[in-house]
């Protein structure tokens, strides 16, 4: 992690209690610290920061330390946390909201597939109304690092040649309909 916050003068207070307001995130101010989610987490070793220390920094404030880590991006989803944290907090939904906010505010380490995967196809999909794998990797590639996809091309071969990837673009029908989804659920862009 490049950055680190020194000062309290850094910290957000105001933005750690709106967080607090967003679906999921309503228990964040629970936390124990016990370290049950970072002990949980299959994922931690790889982490700059631990999902424990995810929930003091949000909870302290410390905006841009947590939007720009990578552990928001390298959490899986797999709620494992969540299912143990004896204050049933949903760490998960909190990475949700904080990988949201990095998208959103610019933030997320631009050459790391994970968020441009994302983002990827959260555009095919409002755009289309269907994700078409094939498209969504080749794109995400060509943005974080064109070169992966030399080392792609031989089971992507394969694949397509056995007839388990398709190249064609889906679309599901009247697309203009899409426009009609909520706000909320097209945050991601
Ligand atoms: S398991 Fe829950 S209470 Fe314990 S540190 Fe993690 S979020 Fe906090
Ligand atoms: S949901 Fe994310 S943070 Fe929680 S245990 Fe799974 S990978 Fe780790």
């Amino acid at each position: 992690m490049e950055r680190q916050i020194r000062y309290q003068r850094e910290a957000d207070l105001e933005w750690a209690h709106r967080f607090t307001e967003h679906p999921g995130c309503e228990r964040l101010l629970s936390c124990i610290q016990c370290g049950t989610c970072s002990g949980t987490c299959p994922l931690s070793i790889y982490m700059d920061l631990t999902p424990r220390r995810v929930l003091a920094m949000v909870r302290e404030g410390f905006r841009e330390d947590v939007l720009r880590s990578k552990t928001i991006w390298l959490c899986a989803s797999c709620y494992s946390c969540s299912v143990e944290c004896p204050q049933k907090i949903s760490i998960t939904d909190v990475m949700y909201q904080l990988k949201r906010e990095a998208i959103r505010n610019n933030v997320y380490p631009k050459r790391f597939p994970i968020p441009v995967l994302a983002q990827e196809f959260c555009e095919m999909v409002r755009r289309r109304g269907r994700n078409s794998e094939f498209w969504v990797v080749f794109r995400m590639a060509l943005r974080s690092n064109p070169l992966i996809l030399l080392s792609m091309a031989r089971t992507g071969w394969d694949l397509w040649r056995t007839g388990r990837l398709s190249l064609r673009m889906e679309r599901i029908q009247r697309t203009n309909e899409l426009q009609h989804i909520p706000a909320a659920s097209r945050e991601v862009d």
